[in-house]
């Protein structure tokens, strides 16, 4: 978004004192630098009635140095309770390389989720998906959201089942602790937010 774009939203949030959270996504908000974000940080925190401050990126697991000492300053010191929704798949995408900079994120006080799509051939599979969760809560990150894409979305060679997707949560509800199971969700177009299977 071009800053006029930005204005515009924050004034939108501003005028609306029901918006509790405020959620960054789409088009990776942490291609943004660090001085950039905490600008924008500091312009969400100006508004009273928001809480909140969830970021959704893929670049901490692609590029496990984007999560630098300066982000970690910005959302630790900032007045918003913030979250940071990774987007892990499988569990080998997870190395040493993330341990610190995620440790440190949470000892600054930042809740860290996870959001997985289930992905034919990748990891639709009891086992890796299990493994999946108990590596992100060792890496002090709770799965939030497990997708289910949508048969017509494309990627067809990707998409599990209903049927199936339903079977793997089901085996992961009997292997797992309930904070660790991911909640099975698909998008369906033209209903707002995500359906739960
Ligand atoms: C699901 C999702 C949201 C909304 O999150 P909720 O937790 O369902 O409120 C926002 N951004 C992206 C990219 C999402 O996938």
């Amino acid at each position: 978004m071009g800053s006029r774009q930005w204005q515009q939203a924050l004034e939108y949030v501003a005028a609306d004192s029901s918006i509790s959270e405020v959620i960054l996504s789409g088009g990776d908000p942490l291609l943004l630098n660090d001085a950039q974000l905490a600008k924008l940080v500091a312009q969400i925190a100006a508004i009273p009635h928001v809480r909140r401050l969830r970021i959704h990126s893929r670049l901490p697991v692609v590029i496990p140095q984007r999560l630098t000492a300066q982000l970690q300053a910005c959302l630790q010191s900032s007045r918003l309770q913030c979250s940071l929704v990774l987007h892990v798949n499988h569990p080998h995408e997870l190395g040493a390389e993330h341990l610190a900079p995620l440790a440190a994120l949470r000892s600054g006080g930042v809740c860290l989720l996870n959001q997985s799509v289930l992905l034919a051939g990748v990891n639709d599979d009891a086992t890796i998906l299990c493994q999946l969760s108990e590596l992100l809560f060792d890496y002090g990150v709770l799965p939030y959201y497990l997708h289910s894409l949508d048969l017509v979305q494309g990627a067809q060679h990707f998409a599990v089942e209903r049927g199936r997707a339903l079977q793997l949560h089901r085996q992961m509800h009997a292997l797992l602790p309930g904070y660790l199971l991911p909640r099975l969700v698909q998008e369906i177009a033209g209903e707002p937010g995500k359906t739960l299977l």
